[in-house]
């Protein structure tokens, strides 16, 4: 999507620090990290959200936790502990509509979230 700030990263249109491509997903650090490690994971294909995968998509987001557990281990934190976030809709903060994996850790997390 032309008009997607994702998509734009995705395409090298914007900017981004990469830590991970392949034909499928990129991840990249956040811009705004809330954590000593904030990497966001993304399928390159535009998804809106969780609310817009479907069962076509069962690899890709499957092979997203692959990927997402070795940048755990390259960021030093598949040990210490890391969460993975996955904001969905208004009400839990969605603020890019691509869909998009938070990878954080480097610190102590609290629970229940805010
Ligand atoms: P959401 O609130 O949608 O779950 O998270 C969106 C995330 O994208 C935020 O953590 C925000 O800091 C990050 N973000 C928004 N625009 C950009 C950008 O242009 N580059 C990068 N690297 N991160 C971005
Ligand atoms: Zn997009």
């Amino acid at each position: 999507m032309t008009n997607c700030i994702f998509c734009q990263i995705v395409q090298k249109q914007i900017k981004a620090n990469f830590v991970y491509e392949d034909e499928e997903i990129v991840a990249f650090r956040d811009i705004n990290p809330q954590a000593p490690v904030h990497i966001l994971i993304i399928p390159k294909k535009h998804i809106e959200s969780l609310n817009d995968i479907s069962s076509e998509d069962e690899q890709l987001i499957g092979k997203i936790y692959t990927v997402a557990k070795q940048i755990a281990k390259s960021e030093s934190t598949a040990e210490t502990g890391f969460r993975i976030v996955v904001n969905s809709g208004p009400d839990a903060g969605q603020a890019v509509p691509h869909l998009h994996f938070h990878l954080l850790g480097g610190r102590k997390f609290s629970w229940p979230p805010g």
